[in-house]
């Protein structure tokens, strides 16, 4: 006989993990007992030594599903002598690490049961257990217990509390158990406000969504908008009412079957797509298509998820088509997440309303996910994984990272674990700041985390750094973006080690002031040496030369052959187009409104306008994702010529004007876009790799870290993983964390630390 003291540290709690160690011990005759301690499970078990081995191992390979084990202590203590096994009162005690679950999509138990019209919650929206349902998004406060969730204002019905109290039933202690009788309603409003009589609100809905209608639907981490994906002139209506032109769309599909007739899906992508977490995965669209052009024009992929809501399956059973599923929100506001307010702001957008009375206190935006490249990667990590745990290389002390300015997420670290904070979008107006003000209070608040440090963005007017220098009593840590690029990337793949690191991306605040987005870095945490970047272009017009990279295209070319580019053929070279053309001729030969930057994103842009792809843009990366869809259609293995040489300040300067003139010839000569465009790709890759190299020769570093938005580009990243390692060297990218800004905040985290341990 022998006595173990097992304690279990993860998302281990409003997770069905205690009723499973009870049911666990019960089988295999244990004795002792389980309860929750702050941020951990703690289990005594007694027994036969093998016995309690057998049970260790069935901990880990059988763990409820919406669990995430991070460690497990195992302890042998003498026996005690235990007569049963039970599942005691948490102790209060100093919390240690606080985990909070994230949202988890609903489970096929529950899912069954909605559809089973002999079942008590046959078609409730709302039904959830300890296995899926709402968690981060209706926390108020932890520890995680109904009565600080948004959930207690319902009052459990005697079935629900005998289901809740029952440590052999699904829903013992599923803080938000609820059924017809005593949990949240389903109503329908009209855009004026006023409810609207009907039976069933799904069926109801679907009726209005088959008509072609808009509707706002009430979800689990904010308002959706909904219509028809296969309704050319709903989808229409829908894009002018929410002043979204060609942005894509995402689209719920019924079931996987539906999800294959749309789009190019590998089995592991399938398996995220059904996972807990439900992104809206980034898939390969089939030719043709069923839904409409108008979703995702020009683009060659769809952003696809699966019913992730009780309310979600109930409507996609009525409808036979796929739903444009977008957030609830005009341009790029937040999404809203109160009824009043999603009223206040989207009734000219929407002709109906669904709504509920289940409050939603964070907000929660769908997560997506890039898939059709063999390695899914995050690119806005919210629902169903904000904020899980990332398990860190180094110790921290406690530490608020603020972000960068665009998809803005904060990050909290403590110890050996950072918690991104869920999507807030764009810092560019009070609405937004509202809700990154009140992620940094709830997150500390919840995580219980008092930042000693608190790690901001170099660019001064962004509000995210503002905030930042407001704040008193701590240690404040500017960190450069670049760095806060290359840190995610290593931290994300736990590195500690001195690397290579490499930033392709599109604008960010240098240590000099100008703006950056083409460097190479060397060193670790404590100091990311600035070793290359490459030449820099005047930006004509600043931020305009962002949203029409025709102004770009124009920029670099004449760095490249000087005023022999006004001679040249170019898609602005006629007669409508002179005056604006000789205005920003005039700027860059002036220096006037023309900001330099040595930036990969503003690169892409200029090229994808001089191959003729694209002029202006109505969204943040669309020309860049363009010509790299006309490049995946290209063969060619050749690339343009570029130097390598010694800058200024630093000891590497890409000199790309060789490229650029070379490109304008092939312009010229009327080459194939695509062809031209691929060959762009293979130079950017090949150049990187050449920085790479002259790095390695001095420092003989093998490890290549690779991040920032232009890592978003597949076939950038495959050309740059085979080219790099075909050199030699070791490869990194990002999975979990966006190489985007949404992941800078994990990476400023990581340098604040590094930086301040010096
Ligand atoms: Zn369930
Ligand atoms: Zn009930
Ligand atoms: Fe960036």
């Amino acid at each position: 006989m022998v006595r173990a003291r097992v304690t279990v540290t993860g998302i281990v709690q409003g997770v069905g993990f205690r009723p499973f160690v009870w049911r666990l011990a019960a089988s295999l005759r244990l004795k002792g007992y389980v309860l929750n301690a702050t941020g951990e499970v703690v289990i005594e078990v007694e027994g036969p030594e093998t016995t309690i081995e057998g049970f260790l191992d069935s901990l880990r390979s059988e763990a409820p599903p919406a669990s995430r084990i991070e460690k497990v202590v195992v302890e042998k203590l003498a026996p005690a002598g235990y007569l049963t096994f039970a599942i005691r009162r948490s102790e209060e005690e100093l919390p240690r690490n606080v985990f909070i679950s994230p949202d988890l999509a609903i489970c096929a138990d529950c899912r069954r049961e909605l559809l089973d019209p002999g079942d008590r919650r046959y078609r409730y929206p709302f039904t959830n257990c300890t296995n899926c349902g709402p968690r981060f998004s209706i926390i108020e406060h932890m520890p995680y217990d109904r009565g600080r969730t948004t959930m207690r204002v319902f009052r459990m019905c005697r079935d629900c509390l005998a289901e809740y109290s029952d440590p052999g039933d699904r829903r013992y202690h599923a803080q938000p158990n609820a059924c017809p009788v005593c949990g949240p309603r389903l109503w329908l409003e009209d855009s004026r406000g006023r409810k609207l009589e009907c039976d069933d609100v799904a069926r109801e809905a679907a009726a209005l969504l088959r008509r072609g209608k808009v509707v706002a639907i009430k979800g689990l981490g904010g308002f959706h908008i909904a219509c028809d994906a296969t309704n050319d002139e709903a989808v229409l209506t829908l894009r002018a009412r929410k002043f979204r032109e060609e942005k894509p769309l995402a689209l719920m599909c019924k079931d996987l079957a539906q999800v294959r007739r749309l789009c190019l899906v590998s089995g592991e992508e399938e398996e995220l797509l059904t996972s807990a977490g439900a992104p809206i995965l980034l898939l390969p669209k089939r030719d043709p298509c069923a839904v409409a052009d108008s979703v995702a024009p020009k683009n060659a992929s769809l952003g696809v998820m699966l019913p992730y809501t009780p309310l979600h399956v109930l409507l996609m059973e009525e409808v036979d088509f796929p739903l444009v599923m977008t957030s609830g929100n005009l341009t790029d506001d937040p999404i809203a997440i109160e009824n009043s307010d999603a009223n206040r702001r989207l009734s000219e957008i929407v002709g109906y309303f669904v709504m509920h009375d289940r409050d939603i206190h964070a907000s929660s935006d769908d997560s997506l996910v890039r898939g059709g490249n063999g390695a899914p990667f995050m690119v806005r990590r919210s629902r169903g994984y904000a904020p899980s745990p990332l398990a860190l290389p180094l110790d921290v002390v406690p530490t608020l990272a603020c972000g960068a300015e665009l998809k803005n997420t904060v990050c909290l670290a403590k110890g050996h674990y950072a918690f991104l904070g869920e999507h807030i979008g764009d810092l560019e107006n009070e609405l937004a700041l509202e809700r990154f003000e009140r992620s940094i209070a709830r997150l500390s608040e919840q995580l219980m985390i008092e930042p000693e440090i608190v790690a901001h963005d170099l660019h001064p007017e962004y509000l995210s750094t503002k905030f930042a220098l407001a704040q008193s009593g701590v240690r404040l840590v500017g960190v450069q973006h670049h760095r806060a690029h290359v840190a995610s990337c290593m931290g994300e793949n736990r590195l500690e080690e001195p690397v290579i690191g490499v930033a392709l991306d599109g604008l960010g605040y240098g240590d000099d002031g100008d703006w950056w987005g083409f460097e190479f870095f060397r060193g670790d945490y404590s100091a990311l040496e600035h070793v290359g970047t490459s030449r820099p272009v005047a930006m004509p017009g600043g931020a305009r030369a962002i949203r029409e990279p025709w102004r770009m295209a124009f920029a670099f070319g004449h760095d490249a052959v000087g005023d022999s580019i006004l001679k040249m053929e170019m898609p602005w070279s006629d007669e409508s187009s002179r005056q604006r053309v000789e205005i920003i001729h005039q700027m860059l030969h002036k220096h006037v409104n023309s900001p330099l930057a040595s930036s990969c994103g503003r690169l892409f842009d200029a090229v994808a306008s001089l191959v003729g792809v694209r002029h202006s843009c109505s969204y943040e990366g669309q020309a860049a994702m363009e010509l790299e869809a006309l490049a995946l259609q290209g063969q060619t293995q050749d690339r343009y010529p570029f130097l390598v040489e010694k800058g200024s300040h630093v000891p590497i300067e890409l000199d790309l004007r060789p490229l650029i003139e070379a490109l304008l010839e092939d312009a010229m000569r009327g080459s194939e876009g695509r062809e031209m465009a691929r060959k762009f790709h293979n130079s950017v890759a090949e150049a990187v790799i050449g920085g790479c190299g002259i790095i390695a020769e001095e420092t003989s570093l093998e490890k290549v870290v690779l991040s920032g938005g232009c890592l978003q580009n597949v076939l950038l990243v495959r050309l740059l993983r085979e080219g790099l390692s075909r050199e030699g060297f070791q490869v990194f990218t990002q999975k979990e964390v966006p190489p985007n800004d949404g992941g800078i905040s994990f990476g400023q985290a990581l340098i604040a630390n590094g930086a301040t341990s010096r």
